[in-house]
C-alpha cells in the first residue's frame, strides 16, 4: 500500500516511521510512506501556509493554495488517489474502517491540519473523506495520520511476522482479546493459569475463547450483541452470566 502524508512538521512523522515494525515494513517495501512538507508548495519567501481568518476570530487558517499546488503537482489524476483530511468533524475511525481502507487500490494521501482550521475550499474541491480518530481535539493531524497508517499496516500481509497476531486481536474477531502470559511461570505470588502449560491445544483454545467472552462481557458488553455466537459460545456466556449473579 502507498501512503503520503502532507504536513508542516515532517520530522514529527519521520520520528515514528523510523522505528520498530513501521520501519521494517517500509524498508522491506511492504508499505510505502512518503512524507511531504507543505511549505515546499508555497510561493512567497516566508513559505507561509496560514493566514488570518476572514470575518475575524481566534486562530489562524491554513491557506488553500499550498494544498492545491501539491495536489496538482503530485496527484493530478483524481482516480489514482484518495485524499483524506484528518478532522475532528470526520467519520469516526475504527477497526472496520481500517479493514475497508486496507483494500484501497489508490494511493492514500493524508492532509494534516494545524491551527484553527483549513480553508473550506480545500474540503470542497480536493478532499474525498474526512476522518476523525476520536471525539476530542488534537493540535494537529500528524498523530491521527500515523494512527491510521499504523492500524491499516498491521492488516497488510507481510507487515506482522505472523498473521494470527491480528486475527485474534481485540475487535478483529468481534470480541476483546484473551489474557496473555510469558515467563516466568511464578511471579510475585501470581501463577500462569495451568491450562496454558498443559500442551492440550483444544483445552487452551476453549479457555481462551471463554476469557475473550468474559473480557468482552465485562468491559464492552455492547460488542457481544453484534457478535454472532456459536451454540458453545452461548453456553459459555450463560455460565459467565450465572457466575456474575
Ligand atoms: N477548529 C477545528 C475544529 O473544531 O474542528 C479543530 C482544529 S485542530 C486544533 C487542528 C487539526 O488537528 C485539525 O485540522 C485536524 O487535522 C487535526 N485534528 C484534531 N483533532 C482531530 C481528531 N480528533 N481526529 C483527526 N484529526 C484531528
Amino acid at each position: 500500500m502507498t501512503f503520503s502524508i502532507v504536513t508542516i512538521f515532517p520530522d514529527m512523522v519521520h520520528a515514528y516511521l523510523n522505528a520498530s515494525i513501521m520501519k521494517r515494513a517500509i524498508k522491506s517495501g511492504v508499505i510505502n510512506v512518503a512524507v511531504h512538507n507543505l511549505r515546499d508548495y508555497t510561493l512567497d519567501k516566508h513559505k507561509s501556509v496560514d493566514d488570518y481568518p476572514y470575518g475575524g476570530g481566534a486562530g489562524m487558517v491554513m491557506k488553500a493554495e499550498p494544498f492545491f499546488m501539491i495536489t496538482e503537482k503530485l496527484w493530478p489524476e483524481k482516480e489514482s488517489r484518495k485524499i483524506i483530511l484528518l478532522s475532528p468533524q470526520g467519520r469516526l475511525f475504527d477497526q472496520e474502517a481500517a479493514e475497508t481502507l486496507s483494500g484501497e487500490q489508490r494511493e492514500i494521501v493524508f492532509f494534516c491540519g494545524r491551527y484553527e482550521a483549513i480553508d473550506e475550499r480545500v474540503k470542497e474541491q480536493l478532499v474525498d473523506e474526512e476522518i476523525s480518530i476520536g471525539n476530542y481535539v488534537l493540535t494537529g493531524g500528524e498523530l491521527p495520520a500515523l494512527v491510521i497508517i499504523d492500524v491499516i499496516s498491521r492488516l497488510v500481509p507481510g507487515v506482522l511476522g505472523d498473521s494470527r497476531s491480528f486475527e485474534e486481536d481485540s475487535f478483529t474477531c468481534g470480541l476483546l482479546d484473551y489474557p496473555h502470559y510469558t515467563r516466568p511461570e511464578f511471579f510475585r505470588g501470581m501463577e500462569v493459569p495451568g491450562v496454558l502449560l498443559s500442551g492440550n491445544h483444544s483445552e487452551i483454545r476453549k479457555w481462551r475463547k471463554k476469557q475473550s467472552l468474559k473480557a468482552t462481557l465485562e468491559k464492552r458488553p455492547e460488542l457481544i450483541d453484534a457478535y454472532s455466537l456459536a451454540p458453545e459460545d452461548k453456553e459459555i456466556l450463560d455460565k459467565l452470566k450465572e457466575e456474575r449473579k
